[in-house]
């Protein structure tokens, strides 16, 4: 029996269609007009893939993006005890983790490195860049590096880093995917670039950083200095521009967004939350938190998803800068520091 013939055959509209009751599985079928074990065998081949913050914000950075066998975390913020602490509330173990990946190198981002790497022998890939600027301890064999651009498998993952605005020697957010399953790490960013938009593009999932609301950061107590550190164009994205970045660029196919990295001073959770939530288009919009670990969500692609094509510019979408450059800025430029405040 043909494909055709087989559609054709499947009983899916007549029993229903007397009573004009039509069950949400009949009309699924209906919609589609095929066989259901169809999409079970499509479903069966896919792996899906979960995502969890761990933590979120200035006080220590880390995310879990694993599939059934393998996972990875990009950046290591909190202590090793209150990593696996969080870990085990969710029922994730370190024994699926088979490496860490290093954004840059501020203390929210590496505190917990040394003893993760050294108690779990996890590769620490990490450019020269900013193992220059990290001064904390790994063992060599332990060094791992890489290159913006060029995907690095980890079992079925792969990831893949490019640089971005942020005061920092040499930093980069990630791209994370498995199959036909893409997640985002975007943080730290002082402003969007092109290949934050590219990258967005692909996303089925993104921790995407909505780092203060403006007019919180401008009328607070900070010095001149601190506000023009965060807001100007090498510190962290705004509220407003995470949600441009969102409206102008989210893929139908995305399903969840984490608005990650919020500053405790400058931001609200339930005013960003509800800004998002306002305009989400039914994409679930999640917080991450700077106190606690969010749960496991489980993310699917489909091998149909294909990116949203480039727009070069348009009267309607947000300016967005041309990319950083894929090498390490003098050393003069970044600030190891990562102030608490942020
Ligand atoms: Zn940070
Ligand atoms: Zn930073």
């Amino acid at each position: 029996m043909t494909e055709e013939e087989r559609v054709k055959a499947a009983p899916t509209k007549a029993p229903f269609r007397k009573t004009g009751y039509i069950s949400p599985e009949a009309r699924f079928q209906d919609k589609f007009r095929r066989p259901r074990w169809s999409f079970q065998i499509i479903f069966a081949v896919r792996m899906p893939v979960y995502i969890t913050s761990l933590n979120s914000g200035s006080n220590g950075n880390c995310y879990y993006i694993g599939n059934d066998r393998e996972a990875i975390l990009v950046d290591a913020g909190l202590s090793c005890r209150e990593t696996e602490k969080r870990m085990r509330r969710l029922g994730l173990s370190f024994e699926k983790v088979r490496a860490i990946f290093v954004s840059h190198e501020h203390d929210d981002h590496i505190k917990g490195i040394p003893i993760i790497a050294k108690k779990y022998q996890l590769p620490v890939y990490i450019t020269a860049g900013t193992r220059q600027q990290s001064s904390f301890p790994i063992e060599d064999h332990l060094v791992a590096s890489f290159q913006a651009y060029e995907p690095i498998p980890i079992g079925d993952l792969s990831v893949t880093a490019f640089p971005k605005f942020h005061d920092a020697a040499d930093p980069h957010s990630f791209i994370i995917s498995d199959g036909p399953t893409i997640i985002g790490v975007f943080t730290d960013i002082g402003a969007p670039c092109e290949h934050l938009v590219r990258h967005f593009r692909k996303c089925h999932a993104a921790f995407l950083e909505a780092n203060y609301d403006e007019d919180m950061l401008h009328k607070g107590s900070y010095p001149y200095h601190l506000k023009r550190r965060i807001s100007g164009g090498q510190g962290h994205l705004s509220n407003r521009q995470a949600l441009e970045l969102f409206l102008a660029h989210r893929p139908p196919f995305m399903s969840h967004l984490f608005l990650a990295h919020l500053s405790q001073n400058n931001n609200d959770p339930d005013l960003v939350q509800d800004l998002f939530n306002g305009q989400s288009g039914g994409i679930r919009i999640v917080l991450a938190s700077r106190y606690e670990e969010t749960a496991v969500y489980t993310i699917q692609g489909a091998p149909g998803d294909e990116p949203l094509p480039w727009v070069e510019t348009s009267p309607d979408l947000p300016e967005i800068r041309k990319a950083p450059p894929a090498r390490p800025r003098k050393r003069q430029e970044a600030d190891p520091r990562q102030l608490s405040l942020f």
